[in-house]
């Protein structure tokens, strides 16, 4: 998914060079298939329409990249079976999902 900048007000075209001299990446997830771009501005990042602060991305990133403990027989997902979502529920069963979880793993 690409996130893309949204241009809110004043000059078009000065704001447009002032954003490719900001614009940075963030990789979420480790997976190459897996890893959308995000391209965003310090202020705002804008997603299906759908505008977030760069702080709940921030806080998206810290809650995906726990990991389980060492013993644990689980591993944190959004589905199962056999494994826990980031919320802690526990998704034992085929069909388990958590819809939250999912949705902004989908990020
Ligand atoms: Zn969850």
């Amino acid at each position: 998914m690409v996130i893309t900048n949204k241009l809110l007000n004043g000059n078009e075209k000065y704001e447009d060079e002032e954003l490719i001299a900001q614009r940075h990446y963030v990789v979420f997830g480790d997976q190459d298939d897996l890893t959308p771009l995000a391209e965003s501005n310090p202020k705002q990042i804008s997603v299906e329409g759908q505008k977030y602060s760069p702080q709940y991305f921030e806080s998206l990133k810290q809650k995906f990249g726990v990991q389980p403990p060492k013993d644990a027989k689980w591993k944190f997902n959004w589905q199962g079976p056999g494994n826990r979502c980031w919320c802690h529920n526990r998704l034992n069963k085929n069909n388990n999902i958590c819809s939250l979880c999912k949705k902004e793993w989908d990020y």
